[in-house]
C-alpha cells in the first residue's frame, strides 16, 4: 500500500491528514455531545412510563438518533445544507450565523472541531503512524465527548465508557500500551480507588462528591494505561481542577460559580498521563533527586 508507506515515512503528512480527520470527527462529536444525552433521557422517560403504567399508551416515538433528523437551525428550524455543514469553514463563511434567519450559531461548534483537530494532531505527533496512534485517537475522541457531556449534563454515558473500557483491555491484549495483566488491574484499581474515596467522603461528610460514572471513567483509563497511570491521573486531575476552577471563577465571577463535575478533570488528566506519563514521572524523579 503506497499510502501507508508514505504516511509511515512522512510524519508531517500524517499529522496534517490526522488533523483534517480530527475536524470531520469533531463535527460528528458535536452531534454526539448534543444528542446522546437527549436520547438517553428519552429512553429513561419511556422506560419509566412503561414501568409505572404497563397498559398505558406510549406517546408516538419520533425518530431521534445520531443521524436523524438532519441538523437544523435551533432558531428557525431550517435544515442545514451539506455545504453549510463543513467543519469550521462553513462557520467562517456564514460568519457564525444561520444561512436562513441569520441567528447566531454557538461558537462552541467550531471550537469543538478545532479542539478535536488539535488533540488528534498531538496524538499523531507523539505516536507516529501505527496502531498506537489509531487506538489513542479513538480514546481521545471518546474523552472529548465524555468531558463535554459531563460538563453539560453531569452524565458520563455507559454507552461510551464501557465499550472503551473493553477496548482498552483488547488493545492491551496485544500489548499496545501495556500488558494485559497490568491493564486488567488498572481497571480494577481505577474503579475501587474512587469508590473508596466516594464512600469515605460520604461517611465523613454525608455528601456525595462524585458519581459512579467517575469510577467507571477511571477504570477505563486504567484499562488503557495500566495501574501505573492511576496515581499521576488522580494527582493531575486535582491540578487541572484547580486551574480550571480559577479560570471559571475569573471569567464567570464568584456568583455564577457552579462546581464542574469531576469527569472532565479525570479525562484531561488521564489523557495527559497516558501520553506523557513516563516523561512527567521521569522528570519528577530527576528533580526529586532519585
Ligand atoms: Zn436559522
Amino acid at each position: 500500500m503506497p499510502l501507508i508507506d508514505y504516511l509511515a515515512n512522512n510524519v508531517h503528512s500524517f499529522i496534517f491528514l490526522t488533523s483534517l480527520l480530527g475536524l470531520i470527527v469533531g463535527s460528528f462529536l458535536n452531534v454526539v455531545i448534543h444528542r446522546l444525552p437527549i436520547m438517553i433521557e428519552r429512553d429513561w422517560l419511556r422506560q419509566s412510563r412503561e414501568m409505572l403504567d404497563p397498559d398505558g399508551e406510549q406517546p408516538p416515538d419520533t425518530t431521534f438518533n445520531l443521524i436523524l433528523p438532519h441538523s437544523h437551525c435551533p432558531h428557525c428550524s431550517t435544515e442545514i445544507k451539506a455545504w453549510q455543514n463543513l467543519p469550521v469553514i462553513s462557520f467562517a463563511l456564514l460568519r457564525g450565523r444561520c444561512g436562513h434567519c441569520r441567528e447566531r450559531i454557538s461558537f462552541r461548534y467550531p471550537a469543538v472541531e478545532l479542539l478535536t483537530a488539535a488533540l488528534s494532531a498531538v496524538v499523531a505527533w507523539q505516536f507516529g503512524f501505527g496502531w498506537e496512534a489509531g487506538a489513542m485517537l479513538v480514546l481521545t475522541w471518546a474523552l472529548i465527548s465524555l468531558s463535554l457531556i459531563d460538563a453539560d449534563t453531569q452524565l458520563l454515558p455507559d454507552v461510551i465508557v464501557l465499550p472503551l473500557l473493553w477496548l482498552g483491555l483488547i488493545v492491551n491484549s496485544f500489548g499496545l500500551f501495556t500488558d494485559l495483566n497490568t491493564a486488567l488491574w488498572g481497571a480494577v484499581a481505577g474503579y475501587l480507588s474512587l469508590w473508596l474515596v466516594f464512600w469515605a467522603f460520604k461517611l465523613i461528610t454525608g455528601k456525595e462528591g462524585m458519581g459512579y460514572g467517575d469510577f467507571k471513567l477511571l477504570a477505563m483509563l486504567g484499562a488503557w494505561g495500566g495501574w501505573q497511570v492511576l496515581p499521576l491521573t488522580i494527582l493531575l486531575s486535582s491540578l487541572v481542577g484547580a486551574i480550571l476552577g480559577i479560570i471559571i471563577l475569573k471569567t464567570r465571577g464568584q456568583s455564577n460559580a457552579t462546581p464542574l463535575p469531576f469527569g472532565p478533570y479525570l479525562a484531561i488528566a488521564g489523557w495527559i498521563a497516558l501520553i506523557w506519563g513516563d516523561t512527567i514521572t521521569g522528570k519528577y524523579l530527576q528533580i526529586a533527586g532519585f
